[in-house]
């Protein structure tokens, strides 16, 4: 059993978490993650040791692009047999895609990496910073045995722990940004830290950490609505090199029956493009062949994404058409829960 105090490598990507405000001029600008012991000196109340890596020009995470995934991987990778847990700060507009990716580009892996972010600068009175930064930190740094408890890829925010590729961003505005509607919460943090370890991802430690880093990126997302005309599909399905494209469907994962839709989905199929059926729904799954109105869709081979979310299922398609799989093993692997991101 390991005697020393966990390290923690804490990644600053971006994001208003890592900004203060300039009280004269009340514009906020970046903050040196170098002084952040003395910043937050509550930072070293808690029992481990911290080390910070910065992104050279941090990051408004709408600017989050996979070369970003790819930097953030690496860093992982590079640091990973140095340090008992990762903490990422990253702007919260994009941080279920990018934390959904990484769930799927870190293959084995048995350490934590607890993305977390804020509404509000660290600089600022009411700021919701210190607490995101503080529990995370001491959710990565937690030890079962020697060994770290948690061992997957989480987003903590506003007192809860959630499994990354489960989460999505709900609010714009409250400090509870974020909800996982199809997967219980990990962690809650009140007067203890409890910790719902039944719902953890137990990964085989047997097996060695694989970092994925090639994505593909020739993809398309289609939101269904009444009144969407053949024009704007056709054009979609008619990209140049699109290999897959996600289609939030109505529900339980149904569609329009009319017969323009269908035949487009087949021509697109009989081209060896993946289509991937998720619901709009923030909450429930798709279940195709339940309605007449999906039965279509399974004949003609759509895949299901059953109850992913949007964030992860881009990460997952762009992960799986990296890997270069044959076809058939393709629709098996997608409707496989692969890091827990699927029911
Ligand atoms: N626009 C910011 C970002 O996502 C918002 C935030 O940090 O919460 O980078």
């Amino acid at each position: 059993m390991s005697q020393s105090k966990p390290k923690i490598l804490l990644i600053y990507t971006g994001g208003t978490i890592g900004m203060v405000k300039d009280f004269k001029t009340g514009v906020l600008r970046a903050f040196d993650f170098k002084t952040l012991l003395e910043k937050i000196p509550e930072l070293q109340l808690l029992d481990c040791n911290i080390d910070t890596v910065s992104f050279k020009e941090p990051i408004d995470s709408s600017n989050m692009n996979m070369e970003y995934w790819i930097q953030i991987a690496e860093i992982i990778e590079l640091n990973y047999n140095e340090f008992d847990g990762f903490v990422v700060l990253h702007g919260s507009d994009t941080m279920s895609y990018t934390a959904s990716a990484l769930s799927f580009m870190l293959e084995n892996l048995a350490k934590p990496v607890v993305f977390t972010g804020s509404q509000l600068p660290i600089g600022d009175l009411r700021t919701d910073a210190k607490e995101n930064l503080i529990t995370s930190i001491q959710v990565a740094s937690l030890q079962t045995e020697g060994k770290p408890t948690i061992k997957e890829v989480c987003l903590y925010f506003e007192y809860k722990l959630y499994r990354a590729n489960r989460t999505t961003k709900i609010n714009a505005e409250h400090f509870q940004a974020f909800a996982s509607l199809n997967y219980p919460d990990l962690a809650e943090s009140g007067v203890h830290l409890k910790i719902n370890n039944k719902f953890l991802f137990k990964p085989d430690l047997e097996k060695r950490l694989i970092v994925h880093k090639k994505l593909d990126e020739n993809i398309a997302l289609i939101k269904l609505f009444p009144g969407i005309t053949n024009l704007v599909i056709e054009s979609v399905f008619n990209t140049p090199n699109l290999k897959a494209v996600i289609i939030e469907t109505y529900g339980a994962g149904n569609c329009t029956t009319e017969k323009w839709f269908i035949d487009i989905l087949k021509k697109t199929i009989s081209k060896g493009i993946y289509i991937i059926n998720i619901t709009q729904c923030s909450g429930g799954s798709v279940m195709m062949g339940h309605y007449e109105t999906s039965n279509e869709l399974k004949k003609i081979g759509v895949i299901s994404g059953k109850d992913i979310t949007t964030e992860a299922a881009l990460g997952k398609l762009m992960y799986l058409l990296g890997q270069n799989i044959s076809d058939k093993l393709f629709k098996i692997t997608y409707e496989d829960s692969l890091r827990g991101e699927m029911t």
